[in-house]
């Protein structure tokens, strides 16, 4: 077992940030503390676990600009999904020849925006896009969204995306038509993987493609084994070290030539995050106890409901003995409920704080101020301590 985030070092920045911040300003709503140095560390560690594999961020995890800039300052390139994303790492001054664009359902207009600014990579997973890509980045690459197993993964994202392997003919026979450069191949085994061992398979059911490509005269140079590296909530998972050790064997196999790549996204920024929202009642209904915060699944903690529970301290200290409860969101709508049956302090009362660590992901970036709460006030920490808000 890892310690708790809170216990740290590395999280100290994040916790003195936060209790500073507090005793500065009187608690007025859910405060985001975002410290881009545990951005730095997950990067590096990373690199180090997988030194064969090109780190492509994908954006859409967090897109806030002290993410991406500490990310592109470490050398890292980036994943998009979306004309927006493109727009907020031009800004910075990346280089769009080396964005990947993974999402595979993009709109025409999106297609054509990209290639006028430069993106020339473009992921695929049906002819219909394909073709649609041929048409509007004529001169642009294509690597094929295959799909694979995702049932190692706590959030399997499988069914919507990926074209099937006995489609693929099909498909290579339209590119060839159309004289379509197939670059590659890419897929993703769901987020939250926590089998090392789904990625060795994902890519045992794709380099068939690769082969296959080359056979017919392709020019595949691209192996995208996409994200899913897992980060620490209520349940084991593996660190990313031991991800590397099982992947770096199987990617020493690979011809020199072709390019590893991974699009981390939890991974990267998840554990920048701490979120802090407080208890505003709590009360037994129907012999069960129910927790309400001021924040809920409009305030961005949607993930609550797949079952990521963060890892928690009560008014930044430890939690406590703990029972189960049901944990609800502030607003009027009878969906706004986060879990029915988490571990929260028996002692909690009105007025408590909740500190969830890990909350740096598929968060920030899925606020709505739905019933008029006010979006959570961001605060990003700065090395010496300070603090800046954003
Ligand atoms: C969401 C997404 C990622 C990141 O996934 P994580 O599970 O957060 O690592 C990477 N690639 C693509 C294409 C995605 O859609």
């Amino acid at each position: 077992m890892t310690a708790h985030p809170g216990s740290q070092a590395a999280y100290q920045l994040l916790k003195h940030t936060a209790r500073q911040t507090l005793a500065s300003t009187p608690y007025t709503g859910p405060l985001w503390l975002l410290d881009p140095a545990l951005v730095r560390q997950q990067y590096l560690a990373l690199q180090q676990a997988l030194p064969r594999a090109r780190i492509h961020y994908a954006v859409k995890a967090n897109p806030h600009p002290a993410i991406l800039h500490t990310l592109l300052a470490l050398g890292s390139d980036f994943e998009i999904a979306s004309e927006q994303e493109l727009d907020s790492l031009l800004e910075l001054g990346v280089d769009a020849a080396r964005i990947l664009y993974s999402n595979p359902i993009k709109a025409r207009r999106a297609i054509r925006y990209a290639y006028q600014h430069g993106v020339r990579w473009f992921a695929s997973d049906s002819v219909e896009e394909t073709l649609k890509i041929a048409a509007e980045a004529p001169d642009a690459t294509q690597y094929l969204r295959l799909e694979v197993d995702n049932n190692s993964s706590d959030y399997p994202l499988g069914t919507k995306f990926g074209l099937a392997i006995a489609e693929v003919p099909a498909l290579l026979a339209q590119a060839q038509l159309h004289g379509v450069d197939i670059g590659g191949v890419h897929f993703h085994v769901g987020s939250q993987c926590r089998d090392p061992a789904a990625w060795l398979r994902a890519i045992d059911t794709v380099w068939p493609v690769m082969t296959l490509l080359r056979e017919q005269g392709f020019r595949p140079r691209l192996l995208n084994l996409g994200g899913g590296f897992p980060i620490t909530y209520d349940k084991q998972a593996p660190d990313i070290a031991s991800i590397g050790a099982a992947l770096m064997p199987r990617l020493a196999q690979l011809p020199a030539d072709c390019e590893v790549v991974v699009e981390p996204g939890r991974y990267m920024s998840g554990p920048a995050g701490l979120f802090i929202c407080e208890v505003i009642n709590v009360q037994h209904k129907h012999g069960k106890r129910w927790v309400y915060a001021d924040a809920g699944m409009f305030s961005g903690l949607y993930e609550l409901m797949d079952g990521f529970h963060y890892p928690l301290e009560l008014n930044g200290g430890a939690a406590g003995p703990s029972g189960q409860a049901i944990l609800a969101g502030p607003t009027c709508d009878s969906c706004d409920v986060l879990s029915e049956a988490m571990p929260l302090p028996d002692t909690l009362q009105e007025g408590d704080l909740l500190w969830f660590y890990h909350s740096g992901v598929y968060t920030q970036n899925l606020v709505t101020t739905f019933n008029g709460m006010p979006a959570p006030r961001v605060v990003v920490c700065q090395p010496g301590g300070a603090t800046a808000a954003s």
